[in-house]
């Protein structure tokens, strides 16, 4: 393999290419289009259509693609040949401006929400210019967001794409209150840190829950977990070197800035962190990432598992977003400055963010809730369900001094006045991280830790850019009309330290004091997806999101309808997987090692020897499996009784309520069993062998 800097995006048609492949024009045309959202003309669109077309077929395509992330939270696309009639019997290869601004897919099979009318099954695909296109299995990918024929959003990055321009509207307001005439936009820059497992593959198949639902649903403790902490950082084992060096360079082809890889906690854990790119870009490479090594992972006899809880008793697998606000002229918001100037804009997009999050607690939950995801939130090392901020002790201080009026008396600070002195600095030494909080500060971006590995990053993105968004325009119309700037942004700053400052927690979030002390201080617990979605269509959130013409009313119900209707089903198909497994495969296996003790004891008997061990096996066996077999029964009468709800919150609640909680019971009875049943009858692959079976 040649050297990286080689091959690096030699799968994209990024600026490098255009560059070297468009007409000066057509170039400055494209330029203008990333920057500032002009559309295309037709003609200059069938250049740029032309020339990514060639450049595509030379290296080997056939198709091209409008790439789209429905609300199913994986990417879908149907992939057309280039191919044209030219006459007697031949064809050539085209691609069409048109072909390349607008697809239309039929919308009919994919979840809606009730946005679609039925006599309106036609969607449109609408190119995102501003995210390279790409090559993948000899088809060129085309980055899109993907609408009903109204125009409303039927996906997750048309409404990421709204957020961001609304964001970039009031982060320019308050850039020009403080001067900055050098500004010409912002843009949101994230960084997702992807957890995931890798498992043999050929264990992975004989367990029907992995494959059905991407996490067991029966599973045993081995006798080693993660308690000797001695996998994280770790040494990587042979075939998982094999497996991240392909991934790295599959990745870094399709431009993706693979740059930091690791052995994670738990057993046969890992993670890969880019370096950070726009919101929306980074958006469509995690997701690619991620089915680049599932991919991967199946060359080399692997199953990379992404599902956030795969394994109980062990840790669940995050995706942190590492998130900040930059100027076009590569000026970090969230980078205390060396001026007051900078500092008090700094302090000023501190508390904004300090405000939206307490301000909009259950949107940062929503944007994580599934029902995967709720396994892990307050479990093993993953945050718990409650929302709050740390700021680290530096910054802390700042707060309480701005708040009391008083000089900062905190670890070497002298810092007074906001607009006229400069901030103490800031450590961002990774060893004084508070691992434990949802929302971290880490120096220069925020760390949102509650988003599960295998979610997309849209929504969480599209939340905190509309919240932060909301403030900011609140504090925009206060300082544009008040008479003396630095009064006022004073007074603006203190004012909302004191009233959301209740959102910024230092200790130790895993702690019952803190579920207690938040309870005080009146902050939502919300800790299953049927509790927080209701909240999604509060009527505040709901004139928000139409304020800033991110999600309309109707956008907004129905993904709330989308996201009650998926943890339904999914409870559902991990409850029939469960039935299947324990009637096909457990009572079985139970059976078989049952009678084989039956006829040792029979026999023994014959020889007038004692079977008391066999007898005391038997009788401990039956007792177990009668167990289980009750409440199968129960679960099978749950999961049938389970039909046409009316409404898909009332739904979401029985499944909760009514199937989840008779899942528990199943699986413990089921554990129980595996713990006395021979190795040899057991029915599939343990704990054990999954989480240390790779070689
Ligand atoms: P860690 O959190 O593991 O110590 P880093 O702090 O270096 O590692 O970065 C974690 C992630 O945060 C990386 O993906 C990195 O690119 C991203 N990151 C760093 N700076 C920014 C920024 N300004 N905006 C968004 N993401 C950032
Ligand atoms: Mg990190």
């Amino acid at each position: 393999m040649s050297k990286i800097p080689e091959y690096f995006g030699s799968l994209v048609f990024n600026e490098t290419v255009m560059k070297e492949r468009l007409p000066k024009d057509t170039f400055k045309a494209l330029m203008k289009t990333r920057q500032e959202g002009i559309p295309l003309d037709a003609q200059v669109a069938d250049v740029v259509a032309n020339a990514m077309k060639n450049w595509a077929i030379e290296k080997g395509a056939t198709h091209f693609t409008h790439w789209f992330q429905p609300m199913t939270g994986i990417t879908a696309g149907k992939h057309d040949c280039f191919i044209s009639p030219a006459g007697a019997g031949k064809v050539i290869m085209e691609f069409s401006g048109k072909e390349l601004i607008q697809g239309e897919p039929d919308a009919s099979s994919f979840p809606n929400g009730g946005i679609r009318a039925t006599f309106e099954a036609r969607g449109y695909t609408a190119w995102d210019p501003t995210s390279d296109a790409f090559l993948k299995d000899g088809s060129l990918y085309i980055p899109t967001a993907f609408c009903s024929y109204g125009g409303e959003a039927l996906d997750k990055k048309a409404p990421l794409l709204r957020s961001m321009s609304a964001l970039n509207k009031q982060a320019m307001r308050i850039l020009r209150l403080f001067g900055n005439p050098e500004v010409a936009s912002t843009t949101v820059t994230v960084g997702p840190e992807q957890e995931y497992f890798l498992v043999p593959e050929k264990l992975f198949r004989k367990r029907e829950d992995l494959v059905y639902t991407g996490r067991t649903l029966f599973g045993a403790k081995p006798p080693k977990g993660q308690e000797l902490e001695d996998h994280y950082f770790g040494e990587l084992k042979a075939s998982v070197i094999d497996f991240m060096k392909e991934m790295d360079e599959e990745l870094w082809k399709l431009g993706i800035l693979s740059k930091t890889k690791h052995n994670e906690v738990a057993p046969a854990q890992h993670e890969m962190a880019p370096i950070f790119a726009p919101c929306n870009v980074s958006t469509d490479q995690n997701q690619l990432t991620m089915e680049v090594m599932k991919k991967v992972a199946a060359r080399h006899g692997l199953t990379c598992l992404l599902h956030e809880k795969p394994f109980a008793r062990v840790n669940g697998s995050g995706k942190h977003n590492n998130y900040s606000i930059s100027t076009n002229t590569g000026v970090n918001l969230l980078e205390p400055g060396d001026s007051p100037k900078e500092n008090a804009q700094f302090l000023l997009f501190l508390v904004a963010i300090i405000k939206a999050v307490d301000e909009h607690q259950d949107l940062m939950r929503i944007a994580v809730a599934d029902a995967g995801n709720d396994h892990r939130l307050g479990g093993h090392e993953a945050p718990p369900a409650i929302v709050s901020i740390f700021v680290g002790e530096e910054l802390e201080s700042v707060l309480d001094a701005i708040e009391q009026g008083t000089e900062c008396t905190g670890k070497g600070c002298t810092f007074m006045k906001i607009g006229v002195d400069v901030l103490p600095p800031i450590r961002k030494d990774s060893t004084d991280r508070n691992r434990t909080s949802p929302m971290a500060f880490t120096g220069n971006k925020f760390e949102f830790r509650m988003q599960g590995s295998s979610s997309s990053i849209a929504c969480v993105n599209i939340m905190l850019n509309t919240m932060i968004a909301d403030a900011l325009c609140g504090f925009a119309d206060e300082l544009e009309k008040a008479e003396n700037f630095h009064e006022a942004l004073n007074e603006l700053i203190r004012r909302t330290i004191k009233e959301h400052g209740r959102i910024v927690f230092n200790g130790n979030n895993y702690s019952e004091e803190w579920v207690q002390e938040a309870k005080r201080r009146g902050l939502l617990n919300l800790k299953t997806t049927p509790e927080v979605l209701p909240y999604y269509v509060r009527k505040e959130n709901v004139e928000m999101f139409e304020k800033h013409g991110v999600l309309s009313e109707t956008e907004l119900r129905s993904r709330y309808e989308i996201i009650l209707e998926q943890y339904s089903k999914q409870v559902r198909i991990e409850a029939l997987t469960m039935l299947e497994m324990i009637r096909k495969d457990i009572l079985p296996a139970v059976s078989s090692y049952t009678g084989d003790l039956s006829v040792q004891a029979i026999h023994k008997q014959k020889l007038k020897i004692s079977c008391d061990l066999e007898c005391e096996q038997i009788k401990k066996l039956t007792e177990l499996s009668e167990k289980l077999y009750a409440v199968t029964q129960e679960l099978q009468n749950s999961v049938d009784n389970a039909e046409s709800f009316a409404n898909v919150l009332v739904e979401a609640e029985y499944y909760r309520d009514e199937v989840l909680s008779r899942m528990v019971a199943a699986r413990t009875a089921a554990d129980q069993l595996e713990l006395v049943v021979g190795r040899k009858y057991w029915p599939f692959p343990t704990y054990g062998e999954l989480l240390y079976g790779v070689k």
